[in-house]
């Protein structure tokens, strides 16, 4: 019999989104925190001053999470030894 490898899906939750599947734009998360303490921030303004023509190219408040590609979990393989391991599981192997 040829050698076998023992593959488990592992799916855990994404990091980057928390497993939302969406992240906020990170140019409008900068605005929203330089412009914290104002009353009634001009997107416009602030968005020539940053080097863009107008607040439209800084597109979406909240994007999908490339990370997980709007999953909000990513799934990967890992082999039966390193899913054991995680676990907590040790066993010994017989010769
Ligand atoms: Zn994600």
């Amino acid at each position: 019999m040829g050698q076998k490898t023992y593959t488990i899906r592992c799916t855990v939750s994404c990091d980057a989104c928390q497993g939302s599947g969406r992240v906020t734009n990170p140019v409008w998360q900068r605005f929203f925190v330089e412009t914290r303490d104002q009353k009634d921030p001009d997107e416009e303004a602030w968005a020539r001053a940053n080097g863009l023509s107008s607040a439209v190219e800084i597109g979406h408040e909240e994007d999908w999470c490339n990370a997980c590609e709007g999953d909000g979990q990513v799934v990967r393989d890992v082999s039966l030894w390193d899913a054991l391991t995680d676990l907590g599981v040790t066993l010994r192997v017989r010769n």
